[in-house]
């Protein structure tokens, strides 16, 4: 429902600045490769001593594995990380033989692995993939103290000799809260992974994101960052990568004490125009979002407020105080980011990001 309406001149005019400086007024949702792949260059400039791979599961966290992979391909990625075989079959065609693609689930039973790399998280895993595929590439993922997937300790200690002489492409674990620098935690899920892969000659990895802001004790072999790619946090360097500018359908004037929108539950007090423009929670923009009042939209440099209830498809802005009204509204753009909108709605910017609706028309640069 969101019209294909990007003016042509315009998208190129932001290709030419990139999203980060341009003030052009977009269509839809606008994602930024040459920032991605800059934010890759400069999170594996982070960690030189160690490969710098590229997490695009969940679609590359929403903004297009199919997009995504090839830049970072071209941008010098060789290793990728999905979370379900599905995903790495998805992206396999579209990337060179020389391009591993890591599959974080493992070997769950019936998949198809061709030209994957099941990372496997257990002794069932193990012996299954050996069974089928005693050939077949694999990666270890060890659990140092998160307790999500990987092989404990003891399970380790039991295939450990068998597994190394398979020849893993990767052994590897996940720090749980490496956002939080001064967390005790990571020094001890570090500890941890150190002991479990003392001798270990195979590529080992440990650090995401934030594991590779705690410095280069956590780089090992291979690190693998996601979500500082895509311009969230942890990684408060990141170039912004995307922007979202919402088309207005209509204009209106209301008089004081005129309500606007469901449960009448913004009221006008003065004379006021009230832009509606298409998106809403079926988009991905939480109707939390604007239960304190606190979402704005962009005009420009000019922010406007969010006013009632944000609906399945569609937002209402108080707009009175602009002086122009543009064709699109910004939910988000350089000044205002993921991070900014998952404050809003008590959330994580990985979830804003992968929760961006399918309906947008989307441009990547
Ligand atoms: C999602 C994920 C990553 C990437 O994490 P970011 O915090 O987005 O950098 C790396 N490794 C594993 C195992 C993951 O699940």
């Amino acid at each position: 429902m969101l019209a294909n309406l990007a003016a042509n001149s315009k998208v190129a005019k932001t290709l030419d600045d990139g999203i980060g400086k341009s003030h052009a007024a977009c269509m839809g949702l606008v994602i930024d490769l040459p920032a991605i792949a800059a934010n890759w260059n400069a999170l594996a400039a982070r960690a030189p001593g160690a490969r710098a791979a590229a997490v695009v599961k969940a679609d590359a966290y929403g903004l297009g594995a199919d997009r995504v992979a090839p830049a970072l391909y071209a941008a010098g990625a060789r290793d990728f990380f999905v979370a379900l075989a599905s995903e790495g079959r998805a992206i396999r065609p579209l990337l060179p033989d020389d391009a591993q693609i890591f599959v974080l689930s493992g070997h769950m039973e019936g998949a198809d692995l061709s030209g994957l790399i099941p990372v496997l998280n257990s002794p069932e895993q193990f012996f299954r993939d050996r069974a089928l595929r005693p050939k077949g590439p694999f990666g270890i993922q060890l659990d140092s103290g998160m307790n999500r997937l990987g092989l404990e300790a003891g399970e380790w200690a039991a295939i450990r000799t068998e597994a190394l002489a398979a020849g893993p492409a990767l052994v590897m674990s996940h720090l749980a809260c490496a956002d939080e620098p001064d967390h005790p935690a990571n020094a001890q899920q570090l500890a941890a992974f150190r002991v479990m892969t003392e001798g270990v000659t195979a590529p080992r990895s440990l650090a995401a994101t934030g594991g590779i802001l705690l410095g280069p004790e956590y780089h090992f072999d291979l690190v693998r960052p996601g979500i500082g790619l895509y311009g969230g946090q942890p990684y408060t360097d990141a170039r912004p990568v995307v922007l979202l500018a919402l088309p207005v359908i209509q204009m209106r004037e209301v008089k004081p004490g005129e309500s606007v929108g469901y449960g009448y539950a913004w009221v006008a007090q003065r004379v006021s125009r009230v832009a509606t423009v298409a998106a809403g929670y079926a988009d991905g923009l939480a109707r939390a979002l604007a239960r304190e009042g606190g979402l704005k939209l962009w005009a420009g440099d000019i922010a406007v407020p969010v006013i009632g209830r944000i609906s399945m498809d569609l937002i209402t802005v108080d707009v009175t105080d602009l002086p122009d009204v543009p064709a699109t509204l910004e939910v988000l753009n350089p000044r205002q980011g993921v991070d900014d909108l998952a404050a809003l709605s008590g959330t994580i910017g990985y979830e804003i990001l992968t929760s961006l609706g399918r309906r947008y028309e989307r441009t990547w640069l």
